[in-house]
């Protein structure tokens, strides 16, 4: 049995952050560049190295379709879906459908599953949590978002693997954040975690109460964060570039590059002064020779203008937590804000329009997270014993029933683990077989549901219509697994799935990207 040391990491769309319980408190330990969180980003170099973090990060503007950033984004996704597309259009590397069709990505150096990239990250995580603590790392909780479904959990579950680490357990990142915050402030109450990162939003209601950390609900946009109000401002400065000088930079990879650093140096400074510019000497090379992108004067207004469409996408999330809580703003007593963009003062104002309140400033919103997540290493290792922490599963799960409805075994926001039971009788006269269709969503059709798998029930007892009975449990682990068993009554015949989602690793794919490191097939 290896017996090593447990680390708790935030694995984000943009920044992982990666923490350690020291002498009884959250300690989080610095990237090699001696930074507290590291940026997710991997690049292919010339000479065949692999840059993580910082390194990669700052050669991204001379080898922009090798430096892979944002990856999280492709997990769990197929490439055509339109998320995908438009994603690909947006980034400077290549996206690819595997041959299960999940969206890959492609490089001169080979394909690469967005597991494979991810590992690459925790590889650099594990590295340097065992420089810095001088002993081995073996195993690890890593954090998702609330809203991630099934297959999104197995896959970052995998990605943990390949790294070399074993992932005791997936907790969701505003789980992570209100455990990381309420270790030492165990009053009872109702709190609000908004996360809004790079990627993703999510936002939580739970209740906590003597340690016990519930969810109450949780809700989110899984295509809304930090890159998109970047983007609002590029899309207007290469619209002003276009207007001024007739000539688009769109297509150039190198000037977009440098011009989305530039905006997203620009968003930040804009949440701590009223006014910035943007300097981008020799942005190109046009008819007359070369080109310069400059705007002086860019105010807080303006960036807060061309976002308001995507300030305007935090609503809606946030109501539908509160009324599937059951609650009102009102009955919130803390909102804690999590994540990067929860600095932009836009933001912040809109939170403070939604819940009616100002939200906590004693947190660290680039922190917290790894926080929680080194919090409950310890939980699981028994070094901290009076604090429980219930999750909840943000979709309900059921199966295919007649006339193509959904009929619901979990509903979603039940507490996890949890196991249900409902009973289904055969539908025709001499049926010998039944298939289980299982699906995840919250629409009373499954064609309107998103299909989980299916598995098939064989050599039942012949009989008429409606006299076989088989008994349909579901089951969910408290990473938010689902497996799922058919048991029919008579003989006591039984098959199951764990829910392995249509796309995803298989086992062997696996091996070989922990075995081998990332593939490095030559691409046609
Ligand atoms: P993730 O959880 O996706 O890894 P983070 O929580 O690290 O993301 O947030 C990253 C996002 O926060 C980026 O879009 C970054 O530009 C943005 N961000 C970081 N600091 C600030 C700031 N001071 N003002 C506005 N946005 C910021
Ligand atoms: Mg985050």
């Amino acid at each position: 049995m290896g017996s090593g040391v447990m680390i708790g990491i935030d694995l984000g769309t943009t920044n992982c952050c990666v923490a350690v319980l020291q002498g009884g408190s959250p300690t989080i330990i610095n990237s090699r560049q001696g930074q507290r969180t590291m940026p997710s980003v991997v690049a292919f170099a010339d000479n065949g190295d692999e840059l993580v973090g910082v390194t990669a990060q700052r050669q991204a503007v001379t080898n922009p379709n090798r430096t892979i950033y944002g990856v999280k984004r492709l997990i769990g996704r197929k490439f055509k879906e339109p998320s995908m597309q438009s994603w690909n259009k947006s980034v400077a590397y290549d996206l690819c459908a595997a041959a299960n069709g999940d969206a890959w990505v492609k490089t001169r150096d080979g394909e690469f599953s967005p597991q494979e990239i991810s590992a690459i990250l925790l590889r650099e995580i594990k590295d340097v949590a065992e420089d810095y603590l001088g002993e081995p790392v073996s195993s690890a909780v890593i954090t998702v978002p609330a809203y991630f479904n099934d297959g999104q959990r197995q896959a970052t579950k995998d990605a943990g693997k390949i790294a070399g680490l074993e992932v005791k357990h997936i907790v969701n990142e505003p789980t992570a954040a209100a455990l990381g915050y309420g270790i030492d402030k165990d009053r009872e109450q109702t709190i609000a975690i908004f996360d809004l990162g790079g990627g993703t939003f999510d936002v939580t209601i739970m209740r906590s109460a003597d340690g016990v950390f519930e969810v109450l609900a949780t809700h989110g946009d899984t295509f809304l964060g930090g890159d998109d109000f970047d983007h609002a401002l590029m899309e207007y400065l290469l619209d002003e570039f276009e207007n001024d000088f007739q000539h688009d930079l769109r297509d150039d990879p190198v000037a977009l590059q440098r011009l989305k650093d530039a905006c997203e140096t620009a968003k930040k400074e804009l949440s701590s002064t009223p006014t910035t510019s943007i300097n981008l000497p020799f942005i190109c090379t046009g008819p007359s020779g070369p080109m310069h992108l400059r705007h002086d004067m860019l105010e807080r207004e303006l960036l807060e203008d061309l976002c308001s469409e995507l300030l305007d996408r935090l609503d809606e999330p946030c109501h539908q937590a509160l009324d599937d809580a059951g609650l009102t703003a009102d009955e919130v007593d803390q909102v804690l804000l999590v994540g990067g963009m929860s600095r932009m003062p836009g933001v912040q104002l809109k939170v403070e329009e939604i819940f009616g309140k100002i939200s906590s400033r004693d947190v660290n919103p680039d922190e917290i997270v790894a926080i929680g997540a080194a919090t409950q290493c310890a939980i699981m290792t028994g070094e901290l014993q009076d604090v429980i922490l219930l999750d909840v599963t943000p979709h309900s799960l059921g199966v295919r029933v007649k006339g193509g409805r959904m009929s619901r075994l979990i509903a979603k926001n039940t507490t996890v683990p949890t196991s249900e039971k409902k009973l289904f009788a055969t539908t025709s006269d001499d049926q010998d077989f039944v298939e289980i269709t299982v699906y995840q969503g919250e629409s009373e059709m499954v064609d309107d549901n998103t299909l989980l798998g299916r598995f098939i029930l064989g050599d039942i007892p012949k009989r008429k219509a409606g006299e076989i009975n088989v008994e349909v449990t579901f089951l969910i682990d408290a990473d938010g697994v689902v497996s799922v068993t058919a048991k029919e009554t008579l003989t006591g015949k039984q098959a199951s799935v764990k829910i392995s989602p249509s796309g995803g690793l298989t086992a062997t794919q696996i091996d070989e990207a922990s075995g081998r490191g990332p593939r490095r097939a030559a691409v046609g």
